[in-house]
């Protein structure tokens, strides 16, 4: 459809019942088949909306007033939900946030996958959905003189001065408000972005839940940091539980959180945490899961669908620092992890030795190439567990799998549309989609995360 032929014009009133969601979480409404993305509306509301864009085939309105509202709509708790980017679920009640994202991956699944015969099972959520990150990372700012830590408003670079965020855990919310308020006492400047000036760009705290040890990493413009000494002491002092303080050091104009640079500044390298029987040393810039509750419930599901009996060889790729790897070993007699980024395969190795686990090997490098290179080698694995990023499995990687043949593939996935592609290239590879598990990992938000399992 051309945008002459969109049958609303920018500013018009109209009269709209919501169909579905977005993946991000809009409200989709058709004008004469034509779409409207009209954010923060639900399924089922009817509602007058301005339209605020018109687009070739699109286009997006705001809600100027509700005729009939959703039963799923409940107020959000959060004062600043409408300004700050970080939920976009907290107009809907729990109960169908869990739903709406059992369906999303049954739609997607079906669209995308062109898999039918699944039923995707109902989401497992939290029973206490709010302050369940065990990780902040605070933007830090000036503003009329004074050092601000907040959020940005949405789709923005502004900072809003904040200090408590209601995912957020509590320990992580303390730590940021103690670093904020000893920063503007000691006249610490935060970071002006446009003009590439000032010292403190972002404040990470960092809890391990299950050992209440807390990290605060301080990420700066340059090496300097005045008061150093007197900050380090007034933190650990006013903190009693901080176990590590670390400098970053990002002297780069980018909206990438760390730079290259780290050092501690006081305590360890490494805080703590565990998942189930197992402890992992996590440094400032490790991917760890943000929620620990249900990263415990996720794992255990993988463990499930894998089904170990102690006999299996696994391969456990897109590893990591080897979480997922170190769980599978407790029942196999053998893992093999393989990951892109080299500390985190020294944290892996490290994790392996810290639990006493003899039967796991790490590499490092792309999934797509040490996979072929192990298979030349003569590595065949019983089952195969795959944790990719966003994009989800290279191609390559998939045609090796298909090549060694396990038993069976556990595909854990926090994108659902990718998830659908490569089950696709599974099925016709001569595998069948058992079962489909999402886990909330993320309240809230419009993340989905799922746990699914192929037998051959
Ligand atoms: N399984 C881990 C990590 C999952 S996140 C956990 O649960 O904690 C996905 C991981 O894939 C990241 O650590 C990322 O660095 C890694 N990665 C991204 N592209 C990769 C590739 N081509 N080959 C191997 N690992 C890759």
């Amino acid at each position: 459809m051309s945008k002459q032929q969109a049958p609303v014009n920018k500013n018009d009133v109209v009269e709209v019942t919501i169909e579905d969601l977005t993946h991000d979480g809009a409200g989709v409404a058709k004008v004469d088949g034509y779409a409207l993305f009209i954010p923060k509306a639900l399924p089922g509301e009817r509602l007058k909306a301005k339209v605020v864009k018109v687009k070739k085939g699109y286009g997006f309105g705001r809600v100027l007033n509700m005729i009939e509202a959703s039963p799923d709509r409940v107020e959000a708790p959060c004062p600043v939900f409408n300004q700050c980017g970080g939920c976009q679920f907290q107009h809907m009640s729990y109960d169908a946030q869990l739903r709406y994202k059992q369906k999303q991956v049954q739609d997607v699944l079906e669209r995308i996958g062109k898999i039918t015969a699944v039923t995707v099972r109902p989401t497992i959520g939290m029973n206490e959905p709010w302050r369940y990150r065990n990780k902040a990372q605070v933007p830090v700012g000036e503003r009329e003189g004074g050092l601000i830590a907040g959020f940005y408003q949405e789709r923005s670079h502004r900072i809003i001065d904040m200090d408590e965020c209601m995912i957020q855990h509590e320990e992580n919310d303390k730590v940021i408000r103690q670093v904020k308020e000893l920063a503007r006492e000691l006249g610490i400047r935060g970071y002006d972005e446009e003009k590439h000036r000032g010292t403190l760009r972002h404040v990470v705290a960092r809890y391990g839940k299950n050992t209440g040890e807390i990290m605060v990493v301080l990420i700066t413009r340059g090496e300097e940091l005045p008061h150093k000494k007197t900050l380090i002491e007034r933190i650990h002092t006013a903190i009693p539980h901080v176990k590590s303080i670390v400098q970053n050091v990002n002297p780069k104009r980018t909206n990438v959180i760390f730079g290259d640079k780290t050092k501690v500044l006081w305590g360890e390298e490494y805080i703590y945490d565990t998942i189930g029987d197992i402890k992992f040393a996590i440094s400032a810039r490790s991917f760890y899961q943000v929620n620990p509750e249900q990263t415990k419930v996720l794992y255990d599901q993988a463990l499930e669908f894998a089904n170990l009996t102690g006999s299996e060889t696994v391969i456990d790729a897109y590893c990591g620092i080897g979480t997922i790897s170190l769980f599978l070993a407790q029942q196999a007699k053998h893992v093999y992890g393989v990951e892109i980024v080299p500390e985190a395969i020294s944290d892996a190795k490290r994790n392996a030795r810290l639990n006493g686990f003899d039967n796991v090997q790490f590499a490092v490098g792309e999934a797509e190439k040490v996979m072929p290179w192990w298979y030349a080698q003569g590595v065949r694995a019983d089952v195969i567990v795959v944790d990719p990023p966003r994009k989800g499995c290279d191609e390559a990687l998939l045609k090796t799998i298909l090549n060694m043949k396990p038993d069976r593939v556990v595909y854990v996935s926090c994108n659902p549309a990718t998830l659908a592609r490569d089950l696709r290239v599974f099925e016709d590879g001569g595998y069948e989609t058992k079962d489909v598990q999402p886990v909330d990992m993320f309240p809230w938000t419009t993340h989905v995360e799922c746990v699914a399992w192929l037998s051959r």
